[in-house]
């Protein structure tokens, strides 16, 4: 089970500090590719990433350099030192990589979707010593995560680690992928050694929200990033909109506060132990008015049922959600939030009612 000792590659390429993997969404030419390895060199990345094949929504749009840019990528290697990192997405692609001495495979969301397809590319893996990273599945399930990872450690690799890069989402959303960052934090706390890096570039779809979800990772501990940087990121072949140029790479690295894991330190350990010891009894507290209101929930299902009025009463679902979201402004607290609170309490509160009208239907007490 992936619980040993994957961290170990992470921290021997970045120490103590986070992990950086920049470069282009694509190998467009060679030149970009050793203009963008030396910049990212510069700023301190540690491994370069290029698409060589790249997997398009819809056919027709820019599908990869092919196995040419792998001659690039293991060319910028040369002149840089940096370690390489390219997508495969089928045997014949880890093959090539593998040919070409890259470091790093990673498998794309749109692949570890499918377990067939991890399952190939991981016995295409068998026996080598390669780094390789598994994207979030597009669809957000925690389950087949794991399970891509899962296929990759039976493969006997044992440098693994997951990327995170958000999730599709019919919502209307400031991202191009939605982040639910409890997900990670699931896989983080299931298997502590597993380094998790971020891509907050597929996240955010927009360099200027690049850096924001970048942060928001670092204050979860991750253990690093994947920036998509391009030279010339308005002329970029594949996602243009979200790539920031090597100097803006540069500019940020400096920028991203740690949080010092300092769980260790005994007074600061006792704050936190009488911070949370307040958390839960208001969590203690919060489970019992929610008892409460169930009860007066369920009293004013019976009424419904013996007077036959109808589960759902718009007028009062209305004015339940207005009174939230006043209370919730006057008192300072996330509008949305509360909202969100109550549509799924009202959901609760009718599925209550509804259970309980077909009870006492069928003669029940
Ligand atoms: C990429 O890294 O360029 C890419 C295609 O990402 P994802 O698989 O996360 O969509
Ligand atoms: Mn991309």
């Amino acid at each position: 089970m992936i619980n040993t000792v994957y961290n170990s590659w992470c921290r021997d390429i970045a120490g103590e500090g986070l992990l950086f993997i920049a470069g282009p969404c694509s190998a467009e030419t060679e030149e970009q590719i050793l203009a963008t390895a030396q910049g990212v060199k510069k700023a301190g990345g540690h491994i370069l990433r290029a698409g060589i094949w790249k997997p398009r929504t819809r056919p027709g749009n820019f599908e990869g350099v092919g196995a040419i840019g792998l001659k690039w990528v293991q060319r910028a290697k040369q002149e840089t030192g940096l370690l390489t990192a390219v997508e495969v997405a089928n045997p014949n692609h880890v093959e090539l990589a593998l040919q070409y001495d890259i470091d790093v495979l990673w498998i794309g969301a749109r692949t570890s979707v499918n377990p067939f397809a991890v399952q190939e590319i991981a016995n295409a893996l068998q026996g080598t010593d390669k780094i390789v990273l598994i994207k979030n599945p597009v669809n957000p399930d925690l389950a087949l995560w794991i399970g891509a990872l899962e296929r990759i450690d039976k493969a006997g690799i044992d440098k693994i680690g997951a990327v995170h890069r958000g999730f599709s989402s019919y919502k209307k959303m400031p991202y191009r992928n939605e982040p639910l960052w409890q997900i990670p934090i699931d896989l983080k706390t299931r298997f502590p050694a597993l380094p998790l890096i971020n891509d907050p570039s597929h996240i955010s779809g927009k360099h200027e929200n690049v850096f924001d979800i970048a942060q928001t990772a670092v204050q979860l501990l991750f253990d690093g990033l994947m920036i998509e940087t391009h030279i010339a990121p308005e002329k970029a072949w594949s996602d243009a909109r979200q790539q920031i140029t090597p100097d803006e790479l540069a500019a940020m690295i400096p920028e991203f506060v740690l949080p010092k894991d300092k769980m260790f330190d005994a007074d600061l350990l006792k704050s936190f132990k009488l911070l949370r010891k307040d958390i839960d009894d208001i969590d203690t507290e919060l489970v019992q008015l929610l008892k409460n209101r169930q009860n007066k929930i369920e009293e004013i299902g019976r009424l419904k049922y013996k007077e036959n009025v109808a589960i759902y009463q718009k007028e009062r679902w209305l004015n339940i959600l207005d009174r939230a979201k006043n209370n919730a402004r006057e008192n300072d607290i996330n509008q949305k939030f509360v909202e969100q609170l109550f549509r799924l309490l009202h959901q609760e509160s009718l599925k209550l009612q509804h259970h309980l009208f077909k009870r006492l239907k069928s003669g029940k007490k």
